[in-house]
């Protein structure tokens, strides 16, 4: 795959923002979720039954400890515990996020040999994340200078 140049990525305008503001704005007017009283929707991890939840947490493991945002409102999935937020609380999430300073788990680039370079886990990265040795990450390349890991 071709790696994206810094010009392909579109960068959200002023008129985007001020529309997903005009947006959240509106769903808080209307006073309740709008996934209110859905139930029987489908898990989109393991198949199993989603019901409207008004009291779901989101949790995030930053370098400085752990983030919770409680009362969040959307769906949860009664067997595997998955959880879906609405647009509202989408919205407190992502407030939440620029509040934070610039942060992450600084790591060495490390010749491997062969025109391959490798990347080590820290400990404190190994603490909060969820893999284990052999298994499949996959990463995105989102600039020249910035890239997400998947497991
Ligand atoms: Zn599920």
């Amino acid at each position: 795959m071709e790696k994206p140049r810094d010009e392909e990525i579109h960068t959200a305008t002023k008129e985007e923002m001020d529309k997903v503001r005009r947006l959240l704005v509106k769903i808080d007017k209307m006073k309740k979720s709008p996934l209110k009283g859905v139930s029987g929707g489908e898990c989109p991890t393991c198949g199993g039954i989603c019901d409207y939840a008004d009291d779901l947490t989101f949790e995030y493991y930053t370098p400085g400890g752990k983030i919770t945002i409680a009362n969040l409102k959307g769906l949860e999935c009664r067997r595997c515990g998955d959880q879906a937020y609405d647009l509202k609380s989408v919205g407190v999430i992502e407030e939440q996020f620029r509040a934070l300073p610039p942060s992450g788990y600084e790591v060495g680039i490390s010749k491997l040999g062969a025109g391959k370079l490798g990347i080590y886990f820290t400990k404190d990265l190994m603490r909060v994340m969820d893999f284990k040795p052999g298994e499949k990450a996959i990463i995105t390349p989102i600039t020249r200078r910035k890239m997400v890991v998947e497991i």
